[in-house]
């Protein structure tokens, strides 16, 4: 696979999955646009990275769950590279609780970054992805969207909504060749994951048949190939990327 002079922007791309994902277009040649929501210091090393590989990359801050925001990440997109080819909306954040402990700001925090912002990237990229006829949008969503999980109610109904969100707009944007499909991680290891209590990260790992929480390269491979010309068939669909857990 090659993406040299193709764009991409990568939200979430200072640390986890999101870095993981830039590095990996950064190393196939790509002009990467980490995006980061606080760490500044981390999101310039992913792009000292993806410069070290022979990509070209600038980060850019930007809360994707403002819509005045995520239109200035992708106008500094076109404006240093000229136009976006793969948008990857990876962008996510948890406040978990259960239900009768949760608090209508969790509810409203995780659905403003994880569903209203990937509809806000989506808007701001599909004008001239449209136009331009061609374009891959790949969102990040969950296993737990497939199942269910208790205590994530706020969570798994922003990653089932990415489903949903994608699944409509594959439809919409097919006929001019701009694929929208969705990658579905289990338990990658992450800063996110790591907070997890041992007793229950044990009880997932029992889960997976593979017998490994996964990799962020894990991820990357399968949201590579979906960028790729090798995926130009592929619309609409859920990659499920989980060790077999589903
Ligand atoms: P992570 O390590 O917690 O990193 C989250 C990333 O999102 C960071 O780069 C953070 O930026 C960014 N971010 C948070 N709020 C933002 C906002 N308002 N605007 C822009 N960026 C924002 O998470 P991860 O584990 O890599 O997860 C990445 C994605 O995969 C998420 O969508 C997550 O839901 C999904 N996922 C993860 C797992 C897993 O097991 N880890 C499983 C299934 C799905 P800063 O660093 O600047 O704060």
């Amino acid at each position: 696979m090659e993406f040299k002079g193709k764009t991409v922007i990568v939200t979430g791309a200072s640390r986890g999955i999101g870095k993981g994902i830039a590095l990996a277009f950064g190393q196939l040649g790509a002009n990467v646009v980490v995006n980061y929501n606080s760490k500044v210091d981390e999101a310039n090393q992913v792009v000292q990275a993806i410069e070290a590989a022979g990509g070209k990359g600038i980060a850019v801050q930007a809360n994707v769950g403002d819509f005045d925001s995520a239109k200035q990440l992708v106008d500094e997109a076109v404006k240093a590279f000229g136009q976006v080819d793969i948008l990857v909306n990876n962008s996510g954040v948890t406040k978990d609780q259960l239900m009768l402990r949760m608090q209508e700001e969790d509810f409203d925090q995780v659905i403003n970054v994880n569903l209203k912002g990937n509809w806000n990237m989506i808007k701001h990229v599909s004008r001239a992805m449209l136009k331009q006829r061609s374009g891959r949008i790949i969102n990040i969503s969950s296993v737990v969207a497939l199942i269910g999980n208790a205590g994530q109610s706020n969570y798994v109904a922003s990653k089932a909504g990415v489903i949903g969100m994608t699944k409509s707009l594959a439809k919409e944007f097919g006929k001019k060749q701009v694929t929208v499909n969705a990658v579905a991680p289990g338990f990658i290891e992450t800063e996110m994951t790591d907070n997890l209590p041992a007793e229950l990260r044990d009880a997932y790992l029992a889960q997976i048949p593979l017998a490994r929480l996964g990799q962020v390269e894990d991820i990357a491979e399968a949201v590579l190939f979906l960028a790729s010309e090798k995926a130009s068939y592929i619309t609409g669909q859920v990659i499920s990327v989980n060790g077999g857990m589903v």
